[in-house]
């Protein structure tokens, strides 16, 4: 029996794990029962969906390895954390027999899990402002060895983290398991346990707050090999959908995950922002620091903020009944925030929202992320793997006054082509979706010739794609980079920006003249794409 086994419910020990195929693979596999046709409608979305997915679907199981840190016979994943937090409890738990501890106010789907499998719970109550009394819990772990220790940092709902000093106390002073529910810790500035585990801790991560995708269900418990096993045991076969797995791989992607760290640093700023400007409410007695994207605070006059916030159609989660006084209030986009803190009476919502546009493209030749930002030029991130490229895109970026975040995974083994198109498509598609109805914008934009290379650009942002360009290049490459790249770049930007673009080009040296295009370009964005009013710039009154 190695260590897990000596503290796991001995049924669970005992057992002989159901054994599922493992994933299909390029045989005839007759071996399931499963339809040899995918489902209606039969279109590559469902390819596959015929077929069991892996009980641990290897593609995904390295993929969050490699973000975590730790190896894939290390993870078990399944139906979001809550799953990894019930398996554990049902593989380690003898009911009627093992206790649980925990200090509240924490997640409170570690009790129910208790009670669903009549497990004890002892809780260690925090004391002023909530904060646990880490003394006190290693006290009653030394005294009662609970089974499982839950811990959760930054803790739902107050939003403080734990000291690393006090986690390794628990875990040093446990016979059981200790489980450290982080679904926070990527809003919080602290390193994750995941990667420096003693042999007893679990670490239980989630993508359901920071990646957004909490309606797919996903998350997983990282464990020593021993537990994982012990916990697959214990899961249905099969519990990670074809869907999900699907969803989760194009999200968790190098590019789009250079969006989502663009998203994590606005949600962490603009915590921090609400947490400056909450307690300045009437309706707020007390806020408490957040390391999460959620802020727990008592309220001055709890109805008539309910009140307030029921006419602007705002939903807080009420903790009263566990907390009295307490809500939580969680963080949304800038322009949410505003609303939320207008309706605590704090501040004015900005009249014109920042205009932000995201694209994610995916085929087999390239795999494309990008978050356009009109109206702040502060975030330009550019990372196509072509260096040449991402200096032209910094011209756009920089002239045009727009924030960029463009990172492309292309395939540059076979050549440049893929990967110029599908980027100046996903950003002209981008910038379209930023403009939304394009109310107020400049719509032209001009520029005039500039040094001894000669680039005259016109432009009008008015929906219809058309593209011109004149201009003989005196070479064929620049570095890797085709010059016949630069007015494919344009024509496909046009498409799907919806714009019409036109270049003129002279001059003696292709990077030059190339370089002039994508400033000339930028520079004429600018006026088009400022806002100077609520005029819909055409006579026909749309765009
Ligand atoms: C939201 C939350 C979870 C649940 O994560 P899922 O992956 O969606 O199941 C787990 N723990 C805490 C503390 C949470 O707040």
């Amino acid at each position: 029996m190695n260590w897990a086994e000596q503290i796991a419910r001995p049924n669970i020990v005992a057992m002989t794990a159901y054994s599922a195929r493992g994933e299909s693979t390029g045989a005839l596999h007759l071996d399931a029962n499963e339809s040899p046709w995918a489902p209606p409608p039969g279109t590559a979305a469902v390819a596959g969906y015929n077929r069991y997915p892996g009980q641990q679907p290897p593609a995904l199981r390295q993929r969050l390895a490699d973000i975590y840190g730790v190896k894939p016979s290390e993870i078990a994943m399944g139906r979001g954390a809550d799953e990894a937090i019930d398996v554990l409890v049902r593989t380690f738990c003898t009911p009627g027999q093992d206790r649980i501890l925990l200090s509240s106010p924490t997640f409170s789907f570690f009790n129910t899990v208790a009670s669903l499998n009549d497990c004890g719970v002892i809780d260690v109550p925090g004391g002023d402002d909530f904060l646990p009394d880490m003394d006190a819990v290693v006290d009653a772990v030394s005294g009662e060895q609970p089974k499982i220790i839950f811990l959760c940092s930054p803790n739902n709902p107050t939003g403080h983290s734990l000291d690393d000093a006090d986690i390794l106390r628990v875990c040093e002073a446990s016979d059981g398991l200790v489980v450290l529910d982080e679904a926070y810790i990527e809003f919080s500035d602290r390193p994750s346990f995941a990667d420096r585990r003693p042999r007893n801790l679990v670490v239980t991560r989630t993508l359901s707050k920071l990646y957004g995708l909490a309606g797919v269900r996903l998350g997983a418990a990282i464990a020593d090999k021993s537990v994982i096993e012990l916990m697959l045991k214990v899961m249905p076969p099969y519990p990670v959908p074809k869907p999900v797995i699907d969803t989760a791989m194009a999200a968790l992607s190098a590019p789009a995950m250079a969006v989502i760290e663009r998203r994590r640093a606005i949600l962490m700023s603009e915590r921090d922002r609400v947490a400056d400007l909450l307690p300045r409410s009437e309706f707020v007695a007390k806020s408490y620091n957040s390391d999460a994207n959620f802020i727990l605070f008592e309220a001055a006059d709890a109805n008539t903020m309910l009140a307030k916030l029921d006419a602007a159609n705002i939903r807080i989660r009420d903790f009263r009944s566990k907390l009295p006084g307490h809500f939580r209030l969680s963080i949304g986009t800038p322009e949410e925030n505003d609303l939320a803190l207008a309706a605590f009476g704090v501040v004015t919502p900005a009249t014109q929202p920042q205009r932000i546009g995201e694209t994610f493209r995916t085929t087999k030749e390239t795999d494309v992320a990008i978050r356009v930002n009109l109206d702040d030029p502060g975030e330009v991130r550019i990372d196509t793997g072509l260096g040449f490229y991402d200096h032209m895109l910094e011209q756009i970026a920089k002239h045009g006054g727009l924030g960029l975040t463009c990172v492309v995974k292309g395939d540059l083994e076979i050549d440049a082509h893929h990967t110029v198109e599908d980027t100046a498509l996903a950003l002209g598609s981008a910038m379209k979706q930023a403009l939304g109805d394009r109310t107020g914008i400049g719509r032209y934009g001009f520029v005039m010739p500039m040094d001894e290379t000669q680039a005259r650009v016109a432009i009008d942002l008015s929906g219809r794609p058309a593209a011109t360009f004149k201009g003989d290049f005196p070479t064929d490459h620049v570095g890797e980079f085709a010059v016949e790249m630069c007015p494919h770049f344009f024509a496909s930007l046009a498409q799907t920006l919806g714009a019409a673009i036109q270049i003129e080009v002279e001059g003696e040296n292709s990077h030059h003249m190339i370089e002039a295009c994508f400033k000339g370009v930028g520079r004429a964005l600018r006026p088009a794409l400022a806002v100077s009013g609520t005029d819909m710039p055409s006579t026909k009154g749309v765009l």
